[in-house]
């Protein structure tokens, strides 16, 4: 992608995808794709139904200087990802509902679906807890993202890179799902069964009653 109005527009149509389809929570979460020596990324705390392709702020990658509205608060870590994976060229951080479920448990997400170690890798870590915006946190993250596709933040959210705009969006897709399979999997062994012997009394008691009417 070269031209930075293009890559504006592209920006804004997945953060619009991801508000539709709930991968983020309100205002939460930024979009980004690399262009050239700038990056062009989502602004801080702006409503994605509002926001027109001229407001996708555009960060210059040498200076981290902008243009446009003030880029989100989370542009530090996109820079960061931009510099230590050079095959990236899109970084998406949302709040997705089951991704910050996991991240909540601080627990690495296993390979449980085939498209998870296909497109992600073979687990996601968990960036240990950082408050936005610190280096703490992009010192945690690329190291829980190293040689894999996403990480979790603990407590937080995740993030998702890819080649392009399309391929993070579906790296975080793909989380989202192995997450939801990992907490239907995992936690609700919880459960505890009622038992055969009260299962066979409640049916029996339910066909008398049937059968009584
Ligand atoms: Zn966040």
């Amino acid at each position: 992608m070269n031209d930075i109005a293009a890559a504006q527009k592209a920006v804004l149509a997945i953060a619009l995808r991801l508000a539709d389809a709930r991968l983020t929570v309100g205002t939460y979460g930024n979009v980004s794709a690399r262009v050239g020596d700038f990056f062009v990324i989502t602004p801080s705390g702006a409503d994605r139904r509002t926001l027109r392709a001229e407001d996708i702020s555009v960060v210059d990658f040498a200076t981290g200087k902008w243009t446009g509205p003030k880029p989100s608060a989370e542009r530090a870590l996109h820079l960061a990802l931009y510099r230590t994976r050079s095959e990236v060229g899109s970084v998406i951080h949302a709040h997705a509902p089951d991704a910050c479920t996991v991240a909540a448990t601080q627990r690495e997400l296993p390979a449980l679906t085939a498209e998870l170690a296909q497109v992600i890798g073979p687990s996601v870590r968990v960036a240990q807890h950082a408050i936005t915006g610190t280096k703490k946190l992009e010192r945690e993250t690329l190291h829980a993202i190293k040689g894999r596709q996403a990480a979790l933040l603990a407590n937080h959210g995740a993030v998702c890179v890819g080649r392009e705009l399309e391929d993070a969006l579906h790296c975080l897709e793909v989380l989202e799902r192995g997450c939801r399979v990992f907490i239907e999997t995992e936690f609700k062994r919880a459960a505890s069964y009622v038992g055969s012997e009260p299962a066979r009394a409640m049916r029996e008691h339910f066909l008398r009653a049937c059968a009584s009417r």
